[in-house]
């Protein structure tokens, strides 16, 4: 039988939510390509985001910096020395895994470290101990940039958004007269050479993350690191994640990166084959780490004068590192469900349901005409562009209606509306509930009113 997971993938490209990247040359395992309704759920859930933790607060401002940054800010982040993985080569099969992930995948099948190489076996084959010596490997992408095409145009895509935020702390303190505590946020690409992309969305070279840096006094950043933990646990489960499916880390002090002095990742049951849970993101005590180091090497003091005490301090940053493309992932799974459904022969069918909340949802009202004709079809094509002027709203008259059903089913939409015969007389249409499929009879003129409530962000 297919795993959730598999059947997710497989919906996720049938459908069009996710192609493979230049599949027509055979694909790149680098990175995905969203679809006419991947982006639609993509930007509903940066738009979901956005409102929460940027409009939504009076603590909390927006930027969007660049990719390509000059490299001396990877330099000062401590990117270009560290921001390195250890990788090894099966002997047996010449595949490169990243030597942490084999040893952590040990540790939690053992319940103890490997005491060597020789120990720990080759995921394809399983035989042990045929290994590489480990080789230090940089997670950084390179290009080149300017007419010179020589190693003097070297920079670096970004492996995250929140350098980009770092170096312009004082740009924003000085416009948005905004004080400690305060935060910025921002959604964006971010590229890492990962070693073993995969796991369909989950670990690309390409991918997109959503990222706060909040800045506190030195003192206040502990109970703000428990605050974000909690409001990043709230946004998930309100949006649909259930709790049993997610879960907290506190990730041991050897474990963290670099500049952590405090890193809780929430992990999701994704069900990966061989180890369920994975990491959806982060929030991380960066300490004063990144504004120090920017100002000491660029020579710009990166600080805040707190007129109430008199006294300067460098603030402390706390991280909430969300992936966008995994948060994608993790909704689709969780919204994945197979229930019954009444067929035309009076049984019932497996049908299959994308249980997004309404927020996400790519679609939120398919127009259906009864049947393919000629007074039915304008009356519905009327409605649909009436309604696409607050949603996205899919018409379809193809099939019979069982069919169209099941189809929007799939892909979550919450709401169809059935234009029928009696339309003509009564002035009325049949809306369905994707989730209950109860039908109920409302009259045209009251079709955008009775969804507004129910689509409301
Ligand atoms: P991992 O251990 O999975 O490599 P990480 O701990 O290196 O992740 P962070 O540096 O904390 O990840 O990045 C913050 C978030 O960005 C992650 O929680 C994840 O959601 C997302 N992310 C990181 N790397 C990737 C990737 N290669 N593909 C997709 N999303 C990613």
């Amino acid at each position: 039988a297919q795993s959730t997971l598999d059947q997710v993938i497989a919906l996720a490209k049938r459908r069009g939510f996710v192609f493979q990247a230049g599949e027509i040359y055979g694909g790149s395992r680098s990175a995905w390509d969203y679809g006419p309704l991947g982006v639609e759920l993509k930007e509903n859930i940066k738009r979901q985001w956005w409102n929460t933790f940027v409009r939504g607060r009076d603590d909390m401002v927006g930027l969007d910096s660049s990719i390509i940054l000059p490299k001396a800010v990877w330099e000062a982040s401590g990117h270009v020395e560290t921001f390195t993985d250890l990788s090894v080569e099966s002997k047996l099969t010449h595949k490169r895994y990243r030597a942490d992930h084999l040893w952590e995948a040990f540790e939690k099948k053992h319940g103890r470290e490997p005491n060597s190489w020789d120990e720990v076996p080759d995921p394809e084959t399983g035989q042990r101990g045929n290994w590489t010596e480990p080789r230090s490997f940089s997670g950084l992408m390179k290009t080149y940039a300017g007419v010179v095409d020589d190693e003097s145009g070297l920079h670096f895509l970004r492996p995250e958004t929140a350098q980009g935020i770092f170096v312009n702390f004082n740009n924003v303190l000085n416009v948005a007269r905004r004080k400690p505590p305060f935060g910025i946020g921002q959604v964006g690409k971010a590229f890492r050479n990962e070693i073993t992309p995969g796991n369909f969305i989950f670990r690309t070279r390409e991918f997109e993350q959503m990222e706060i840096e909040y800045f506190t006094a030195p003192d206040d950043a502990q109970t703000w690191f428990e605050r974000w933990v909690e409001d990043c646990w709230d946004w998930f489960t309100d949006l649909g994640l259930r709790e049993e499916n997610l879960r907290r880390f506190d990730v041991p002090a050897q474990e963290r990166a670099h500049y952590s002095a405090g890193t809780i990742d929430f992990e999701y049951r994704f069900g990966f084959q061989g180890g369920e849970w994975g990491e959806l993101m982060g929030v991380a005590n960066r300490t004063d780490f990144d504004l120090s180091s920017h100002s000491k090497a660029s020579g710009t003091e990166l600080s805040y004068f707190d007129q109430a005490t008199g006294e300067r301090y460098t603030p402390y940053v706390i991280e909430p590192s969300f992936g966008l493309t995994r948060s994608m992932m993790a909704f689709l799974i969780d919204a994945f469900t197979e229930d019954e459904a009444p067929n035309a022969k009076g049984g019932v069918d497996v049908r299959t349901v994308l249980k997004l909340d309404a927020r996400l949802a790519p679609v939120k009202v398919a127009v259906l005409p009864l049947s393919r004709n000629e007074r039915l079809s304008p009356a519905a094509r009327d409605l649909a562009d009436a309604l696409r002027k607050h949603w996205n709203v899919d018409f379809d008259d193809a099939q019979a209606i069982g069919r169209r059903y099941r189809r929007q089913d799939e892909i979550g939409t919450p709401f169809c509306v059935t234009v029928d015969f009696d339309t003509l007389d009564d002035q009325a249409v049949t809306i369905r509930g994707r989730d209950t499929m109860s039908q109920e009879r409302v009259s045209l003129d009251q079709v955008e009113a009775y969804l507004a409530p129910k689509l409301i962000g």
